[in-house]
Protein backbone atom coordinates (compact mmCIF):
# COMPACT_ATOMS: atom_id res chain seq x y z
CA UNK A 1 0.00 0.00 0.00
CA UNK A 2 1.54 3.55 -0.79
CA UNK A 3 2.46 5.51 2.06
CA UNK A 4 1.46 9.18 1.97
CA UNK A 5 3.52 10.10 5.47
CA UNK A 6 4.83 12.73 4.18
CA UNK A 7 2.35 14.84 2.13
CA UNK A 8 -0.42 16.48 4.54
CA UNK A 9 -3.79 17.16 3.39
CA UNK A 10 -4.94 20.76 3.82
CA UNK A 11 -8.14 20.24 2.90
CA UNK A 12 -10.86 22.88 1.69
CA UNK A 13 -13.85 21.16 2.09
CA UNK A 14 -14.45 17.72 3.99
CA UNK A 15 -17.71 15.50 3.29
CA UNK A 16 -17.58 12.68 5.93
CA UNK A 17 -20.28 9.73 5.48
CA UNK A 18 -21.36 6.91 7.76
CA UNK A 19 -24.26 5.22 9.01
CA UNK A 20 -24.81 6.69 12.62
CA UNK A 21 -24.35 9.35 14.86
CA UNK A 22 -21.14 9.00 16.31
CA UNK A 23 -19.49 7.03 13.38
CA UNK A 24 -17.73 9.65 12.58
CA UNK A 25 -16.66 11.07 15.81
CA UNK A 26 -15.24 8.19 16.98
CA UNK A 27 -13.48 7.47 14.01
CA UNK A 28 -12.28 10.89 12.42
CA UNK A 29 -13.05 14.09 14.42
CA UNK A 30 -9.87 14.56 15.91
CA UNK A 31 -8.70 14.96 12.44
CA UNK A 32 -12.18 17.42 11.53
CA UNK A 33 -11.22 19.26 14.49
CA UNK A 34 -7.76 20.29 13.13
CA UNK A 35 -9.38 21.22 9.68
CA UNK A 36 -11.74 22.91 10.80
CA UNK A 37 -9.30 25.23 12.80
CA UNK A 38 -7.39 25.40 9.55
CA UNK A 39 -10.01 27.05 8.40
CA UNK A 40 -12.03 24.05 6.22
CA UNK A 41 -15.58 23.30 5.71
CA UNK A 42 -16.51 20.32 7.12
CA UNK A 43 -19.56 18.44 6.74
CA UNK A 44 -21.12 15.35 7.80
CA UNK A 45 -23.83 13.23 6.26
CA UNK A 46 -25.41 10.80 8.03
CA UNK A 47 -26.86 8.05 6.16
CA UNK A 48 -29.32 6.39 9.06
CA UNK A 49 -31.76 7.94 11.58
CA UNK A 50 -29.62 5.96 14.59
CA UNK A 51 -33.12 4.20 15.93
CA UNK A 52 -32.03 0.81 17.15
CA UNK A 53 -29.00 2.02 18.82
CA UNK A 54 -29.77 1.18 22.72
CA UNK A 55 -30.35 -1.30 25.24
CA UNK A 56 -33.01 0.86 26.95
CA UNK A 57 -36.15 -1.17 26.31
CA UNK A 58 -38.16 2.14 27.74
CA UNK A 59 -37.14 4.64 24.67
CA UNK A 60 -39.15 4.27 21.62
CA UNK A 61 -37.68 4.73 18.41
CA UNK A 62 -39.05 8.00 17.97
CA UNK A 63 -37.06 9.05 20.68
CA UNK A 64 -34.28 7.92 20.27
CA UNK A 65 -34.21 9.30 16.25
CA UNK A 66 -34.34 12.61 18.08
CA UNK A 67 -31.92 12.38 21.00
CA UNK A 68 -29.86 10.91 18.45
CA UNK A 69 -29.65 13.67 15.88
CA UNK A 70 -29.74 15.77 18.88
CA UNK A 71 -26.47 14.31 20.31
CA UNK A 72 -24.98 14.67 16.60
CA UNK A 73 -25.71 18.27 16.10
CA UNK A 74 -24.52 19.01 19.65
CA UNK A 75 -21.32 17.23 18.71
CA UNK A 76 -20.94 19.11 15.40
CA UNK A 77 -21.54 22.77 17.60
CA UNK A 78 -18.71 21.40 19.63
CA UNK A 79 -16.22 20.59 16.26
CA UNK A 80 -17.26 23.44 14.52
CA UNK A 81 -19.36 22.10 11.61
CA UNK A 82 -20.69 23.70 8.62
CA UNK A 83 -23.83 21.47 8.44
CA UNK A 84 -24.96 18.38 9.54
CA UNK A 85 -27.12 16.33 7.09
CA UNK A 86 -29.22 13.53 7.63
CA UNK A 87 -30.54 11.10 5.44
CA UNK A 88 -33.05 9.09 7.77
CA UNK A 89 -32.39 5.64 6.32
CA UNK A 90 -33.55 2.83 8.64
CA UNK A 91 -30.89 1.83 10.86
CA UNK A 92 -30.12 -1.89 10.91
CA UNK A 93 -30.81 -2.48 7.36
CA UNK A 94 -28.49 0.25 5.05
CA UNK A 95 -28.10 -1.15 1.89
CA UNK A 96 -25.70 0.35 -1.17
CA UNK A 97 -28.66 0.59 -3.13
CA UNK A 98 -29.51 2.99 -5.43
CA UNK A 99 -31.38 5.86 -3.72
CA UNK A 100 -28.54 5.63 -0.99
CA UNK A 101 -25.87 6.33 -3.73
CA UNK A 102 -27.34 9.08 -5.83
CA UNK A 103 -28.65 10.69 -2.31
CA UNK A 104 -24.66 10.47 -1.09
CA UNK A 105 -23.59 11.68 -4.48
CA UNK A 106 -26.15 15.13 -4.52
CA UNK A 107 -24.33 16.07 -1.20
CA UNK A 108 -21.12 15.56 -2.93
CA UNK A 109 -22.13 17.23 -5.95
CA UNK A 110 -23.42 20.44 -3.55
CA UNK A 111 -20.77 20.83 -0.95
CA UNK A 112 -17.35 20.22 -3.67
CA UNK A 113 -15.61 18.27 -0.85
CA UNK A 114 -11.86 17.55 -1.91
CA UNK A 115 -11.39 15.06 0.73
CA UNK A 116 -13.89 12.57 1.99
CA UNK A 117 -13.87 10.25 4.96
CA UNK A 118 -16.09 7.15 4.95
CA UNK A 119 -15.17 3.69 6.26
CA UNK A 120 -13.37 1.07 4.61
CA UNK A 121 -16.35 -1.30 3.32
CA UNK A 122 -13.84 -4.51 2.54
CA UNK A 123 -13.57 -4.40 6.96
CA UNK A 124 -16.37 -7.43 7.64
CA UNK A 125 -14.21 -8.58 11.06
CA UNK A 126 -11.11 -7.93 13.14
CA UNK A 127 -9.93 -11.31 14.97
CA UNK A 128 -7.47 -8.64 16.72
CA UNK A 129 -10.13 -6.59 17.87
CA UNK A 130 -12.92 -8.98 18.26
CA UNK A 131 -15.41 -6.99 16.53
CA UNK A 132 -17.52 -7.57 13.87
CA UNK A 133 -17.69 -4.14 11.69
CA UNK A 134 -21.98 -2.82 11.65
CA UNK A 135 -23.27 -3.99 8.58
CA UNK A 136 -24.42 -0.52 7.97
CA UNK A 137 -20.63 0.59 8.49
CA UNK A 138 -19.63 -1.62 5.43
CA UNK A 139 -23.02 -0.47 3.25
CA UNK A 140 -22.30 3.28 4.09
CA UNK A 141 -18.61 2.92 2.94
CA UNK A 142 -19.47 1.41 -0.45
CA UNK A 143 -22.35 3.47 -1.32
CA UNK A 144 -20.21 6.69 -0.58
CA UNK A 145 -16.97 4.85 -3.03
CA UNK A 146 -19.63 4.50 -5.44
CA UNK A 147 -21.35 7.59 -4.79
CA UNK A 148 -18.06 9.43 -5.42
CA UNK A 149 -16.85 7.38 -8.36
CA UNK A 150 -18.18 7.88 -10.77
CA UNK A 151 -21.86 8.64 -9.39
CA UNK A 152 -21.02 12.32 -8.97
CA UNK A 153 -17.71 12.33 -11.45
CA UNK A 154 -19.53 11.90 -14.40
CA UNK A 155 -22.06 14.02 -16.12
CA UNK A 156 -23.78 11.38 -17.95
CA UNK A 157 -24.67 9.23 -14.21
CA UNK A 158 -27.76 9.99 -12.28
CA UNK A 159 -29.04 12.93 -14.89
CA UNK A 160 -31.78 13.53 -12.34
CA UNK A 161 -29.06 15.16 -10.49
CA UNK A 162 -28.12 17.19 -13.61
CA UNK A 163 -32.05 18.12 -14.17
CA UNK A 164 -31.69 19.60 -10.34
CA UNK A 165 -28.64 21.80 -11.45
CA UNK A 166 -26.15 19.96 -9.89
CA UNK A 167 -22.93 19.91 -12.35
CA UNK A 168 -20.35 16.47 -11.83
CA UNK A 169 -17.56 16.73 -9.22
CA UNK A 170 -14.21 15.30 -8.77
CA UNK A 171 -13.58 14.68 -4.96
CA UNK A 172 -9.34 14.30 -4.72
CA UNK A 173 -8.94 12.27 -1.78
CA UNK A 174 -10.93 9.05 0.16
CA UNK A 175 -10.06 8.41 3.70
CA UNK A 176 -11.15 5.86 4.73
CA UNK A 177 -11.70 4.54 8.48
CA UNK A 178 -10.35 1.26 9.11
CA UNK A 179 -8.43 0.98 12.62
CA UNK A 180 -6.46 -2.35 11.46
CA UNK A 181 -4.82 -0.64 8.40
CA UNK A 182 -3.60 3.01 7.68
CA UNK A 183 -1.61 4.12 5.15
CA UNK A 184 -1.87 7.78 6.38
CA UNK A 185 -2.12 9.79 10.08
CA UNK A 186 -3.08 13.41 11.25
CA UNK A 187 -1.45 14.10 14.28
CA UNK A 188 -4.60 15.16 16.50
CA UNK A 189 -2.27 15.80 19.63
CA UNK A 190 -3.49 19.31 19.56
CA UNK A 191 -7.40 18.21 19.21
CA UNK A 192 -7.72 14.77 21.28
CA UNK A 193 -9.02 16.68 23.94
CA UNK A 194 -12.02 18.15 21.75
CA UNK A 195 -12.02 14.73 20.13
CA UNK A 196 -13.11 13.32 23.82
CA UNK A 197 -15.58 16.22 24.40
CA UNK A 198 -17.72 15.47 20.94
CA UNK A 199 -18.04 11.85 21.77
CA UNK A 200 -18.82 12.72 25.50
CA UNK A 201 -22.30 14.81 23.22
CA UNK A 202 -23.37 11.03 22.77
CA UNK A 203 -24.47 10.22 25.80
CA UNK A 204 -27.17 7.83 24.60
CA UNK A 205 -24.25 6.04 23.69
CA UNK A 206 -22.23 5.80 26.64
CA UNK A 207 -19.40 6.83 25.56
CA UNK A 208 -17.36 7.07 28.75
CA UNK A 209 -15.61 3.66 30.04
CA UNK A 210 -14.69 1.13 27.89
CA UNK A 211 -15.49 3.30 24.56
CA UNK A 212 -13.45 6.02 25.34
CA UNK A 213 -10.76 3.44 26.83
CA UNK A 214 -10.40 1.88 22.81
CA UNK A 215 -10.42 5.26 21.61
CA UNK A 216 -7.66 6.68 23.34
CA UNK A 217 -5.96 3.09 22.58
CA UNK A 218 -6.59 3.67 19.20
CA UNK A 219 -4.88 7.40 19.28
CA UNK A 220 -1.56 5.94 20.98
CA UNK A 221 -1.11 3.03 18.52
CA UNK A 222 -1.57 5.62 15.27
CA UNK A 223 0.60 8.42 17.62
CA UNK A 224 3.02 5.73 17.86
CA UNK A 225 3.06 5.17 14.13
CA UNK A 226 3.33 8.50 13.80
CA UNK A 227 5.62 9.63 15.65
CA UNK A 228 3.41 11.69 17.65
CA UNK A 229 1.57 11.60 21.04
CA UNK A 230 -2.22 11.50 19.63
CA UNK A 231 -2.94 10.57 15.75
CA UNK A 232 -5.99 9.28 13.71
CA UNK A 233 -5.06 6.47 11.04
CA UNK A 234 -6.91 5.97 7.60
CA UNK A 235 -6.38 4.40 4.35
CA UNK A 236 -5.75 6.87 1.41
CA UNK A 237 -6.67 7.17 -1.93
CA UNK A 238 -5.91 9.71 -4.08
CA UNK A 239 -7.64 9.17 -7.42
CA UNK A 240 -6.24 9.74 -10.31
ZN1 LIG B 1 -22.14 2.93 13.77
Amino acid sequence: MKNFKTTELRPKVVLGVAAHPDDLDFGASGSMAKWVAEGADVYYLILTDGSKGTDDRQLSPAELINTRREEQKNAGKVLGLAEVLFLDYEDGSLECNYDVKRDIARVIRQVKPDVLVTFDPSVIYSASRGFINHPDHRAAGQAALDAAYPLARDHLSLPELMAEGLEPHKTSTILLMNFDDANYYVDITGTFDKKCQTLAEHKSQQMDGEAQKFVKELALEAGKAMGVDYAEGFVRIELK
